[in-house]
């Protein structure tokens, strides 16, 4: 039987030869008295590409998300976030369970905005009934709105409205990267407006583990600190942080084969009756495919008779599936993924 063609996410992407050679010849030390030469570069070139002072090197988006917020906030301050977003939806409540932090939930637009009117209306005053404000976090790309792209000039506007009322700002950027790419500019300009900011490597990246957490000098030493409170200091993590730097160097630019991949996608799955598009043209690397209404199937089985064809997808809600462009699927497997989708319909 052939490999399946694994479309679930962007995270099952394994290293690259490149990496392992690099893992494989990674010098290291002990990362928690600062001694791991490897860590220590990944987390400066991750800095330098985001144009922010400091970079800490950390287990999963999950983990850089929380230690920002963490950071960020104190006990009972409130964080305001889309109630689509990753850190609302897919961070199992850890904001709460381990900072006491209050999540103010706001509603996402489609095009996984947050209206401006909608933030300035949750700041809340110094009345003591109220929990103090402290945070607004933004996701680009967004998730769960079918990877769409937050430009510069939205970040910079709710930038500008968060620090106008001395609130920070932090932007889960897992696929930063692949948005940078969408609009054809630099993340660094993507990220300028914000005082924090959390990405993957282990995504379209490739890296088999880590994201980076980059803001201020100031901001990353204290959120060393909570890293080791939430025992995430790593010790020779140079082996996996060899791999991050690969990816930095040698798979950002090549993120716009997987969007190109995924309108390929989306233009053959648009041609199909039974099933449509959710969103549109994919934006990134993104596609999310609804099943008709009369459908006799849902997503879960549609899902199964597609793994039965070889073909792997994420069963996001009864009636949606999502499929994610990554390194590791070419365009014959687009082919084959198109033609496993014409025999289960
Ligand atoms: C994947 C993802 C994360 C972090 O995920 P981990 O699996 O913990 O690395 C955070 N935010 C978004 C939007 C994501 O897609």
């Amino acid at each position: 039987m052939p490999e399946i063609i694994d479309l679930r996410s962007d995270t099952v992407t394994k290293p690259t030869p490149a990496m392992r050679e690099a893992m494989y010849r990674a010098e290291v030390g002990d990362d928690v008295y600062g001694e791991d030469p490897t860590v220590n570069r990944l987390e400066a070139l991750a800095a330098e590409k985001l144009g922010k002072e400091a970079g800490l090197f950390v287990a999963s988006g999950t983990m850089g998300n929380l230690i920002a917020v963490l950071t960020h906030c104190q006990r009972g301050d409130e964080a305001v976030m889309g109630h689509l977003s990753h850190t609302f939806r897919s961070e199992a409540g850890g904001i709460s369970a381990l900072g006491s932090i209050f999540a103010h939930i706001l509603p996402n637009q489609p095009d996984g905005t947050i209206l401006l009117d909608d933030i300035r209306g949750a700041f809340r005053g110094s009345d003591i009934h109220h929990p103090l404000t402290r945070l607004v976090i933004l996701e680009n790309t967004h998730n769960r709105c079918g990877g769409t792209v937050l430009t510069e000039e939205y970040t910079r506007q709710v930038g500008d409205l968060v620090h106008g009322s001395g609130l920070k700002l932090h932007m889960d950027g897992a696929r930063i990267f692949n948005a940078a790419a969408a609009l054809g500019i630099n993340a660094r300009a993507l990220v300028d407006p914000v005082d924090s900011v959390t990405f993957c490597l282990s995504k379209g990246l490739c890296a088999p583990v880590g994201s980076v957490l980059c803001g201020s000098t100031a901001f990353i030493d204290q959120a060393r600190r909570i890293r080791k409170q939430l025992g995430g200091g790593m010790r020779q993590a140079g082996i996996l942080a060899a791999a991050g730097i690969v990816a930095l160097e040698e798979m950002v630019d090549r993120l716009v084969e997987d969007h190109r991949r995924a309108r390929l996608l989306a233009h053959g799955l648009a041609k199909l009756s039974g099933v449509q598009l959710t969103n549109g043209e994919p934006p990134t690397n993104l596609v999310f495919v609804s099943l008709e209404a009369n459908s006799q199937r849902t997503a879960r089985e549609f899902a199964a008779a597609l793994l039965l064809m070889g073909v792997g997808v994420d069963v996001v809600n009864p009636t949606t599936i999502r499929l994610a462009l990554h390194y590791w699927i070419d365009d014959q497997a687009v082919e084959r993924t198109l033609q496993a989708f014409k025999q289960v319909i």
